[in-house]
């Protein structure tokens, strides 16, 4: 295994991460508050605050305008019927006018697939589809909002003990109910790596793309993979690329990252330079993975024309390849 490796990389490289879907939330996150319940009541309840409806890991979307955007609720509203009861409330933040933003949990069990009828307008649409389309300060405010409520609703038992827990802290922390425990947990984010894997430079240079089965039909994107216990994110990077394709990586640099709260991972982008072609597939993995030039990766057609396609734009990958298509991506020319 080589060393860690260190390397600038060139701006042309780095530039389409710069602007990345559910990132730049214009929310102060408000942890202050959070511990002053009499201060959050108050404000769930001020009609200048915004609240954000979540129903599994949809948000309410209004169609009517020139652009999807975010239905919100004023402080104080409740849905007409009990049974859509906020199951959990997190505070946000506060936003630059001062007001502040909750996101409230409403019951998965209630609705049908289009999600309970609150009353607000707009319909439940899946976060994942429909951020890319948004406003880009209201995709990063809903991918908190998600995303901390996701954590909710698969901890509600205590880890240590196997107790149920409560939420506190403004739905910053659970707190384990159980006897002679009282064990602390908080949000969770997972680490994945995201890598564009490269080799040569010049007219020789080639990018490795892969398919998983999960990839809708022609698509190939980079490699992916969640971090493991006593590893680097580096080492991570060169046992997923090892471990799915067989190929040898030496330097890795981190280029950027992307929140991807579904269900709780942050991505994290890195270009990583190969130091060995040949490709063996796990086929648990991995369906597919080749080799390809620029001139190759620029001719790949939209989804579903027949040929190979890349992943959608606001993809981390998507901005990965991008880097890498302008030119070399290490500032040494590789
Ligand atoms: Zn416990």
């Amino acid at each position: 295994v080589p060393p860690p490796a260190t390397a600038w990389l060139t701006a042309a490289a780095l530039a389409p991460l710069a602007e990345v879907t559910y990132a730049g939330a214009p929310l102060d996150r408000a942890e202050p508050l959070r511990a002053d319940a009499g201060a959050l009541k108050r404000l769930r309840n001020d009609p200048d605050s915004r609240l954000v409806p979540v129903w599994r890991n949809a948000v309410l979307i209004e169609q009517s305008r020139d652009r999807p955007h975010a239905v919100t609720a004023p402080g104080g509203w409740a849905p007409a019927d009990p049974a859509l009861a906020p199951e959990e409330i997190a505070v946000l933040g506060r936003d630059a006018r001062g007001r502040a933003w909750f996101a409230l949990q409403i019951p998965a069990g209630q609705g049908d697939a289009n999600g309970p009828a609150l009353g607000l307008g707009g319909r439940f649409m899946p976060l994942r589809g429909v951020g890319p389309s948004l406003a880009a300060d209201h995709a990063a405010i809903l991918a908190q909002a998600v995303g901390v409520l996701a954590w909710h609703r698969r901890h509600r038992f205590c880890p240590s003990c196997g107790a149920p827990s409560q939420p506190d802290e403004g739905g910053w922390r659970r707190r384990c109910a159980g006897p002679d425990c009282g064990a602390a947990q908080f949000p969770r984010t997972d680490p994945a790596v995201i890598m564009l894997v490269h080799h040569g430079r010049g007219a020789a240079a080639r990018c490795l793309l892969g398919r998983g089965a999960r990839l809708p039909a022609g698509m190939v994107s980079t490699l992916a993979g969640f971090v493991e216990p006593g590893e680097t994110l580096e080492e991570a990077v060169r046992r997923e690329v090892i471990e799915e394709t067989g190929v040898r990586i030496g330097r890795v640099a981190y280029a950027g990252s992307q929140p991807w709260p579904f269900p709780s991972s942050v991505m994290l982008g890195f270009h990583a330079e190969a130091e060995s072609t040949d490709i063996t597939l796990d086929p648990r993995e991995l369906d597919f993975a080749d080799w390809f030039s620029r001139d190759q990766v620029a001719g790949f057609g939209p989804p579903g024309a027949g040929g190979w396609s890349l992943p959608r734009g606001d993809s981390i990958a998507r901005r990965l390849i991008r880097g890498w298509l302008a030119g070399d991506v290490f500032v040494d020319g590789a």
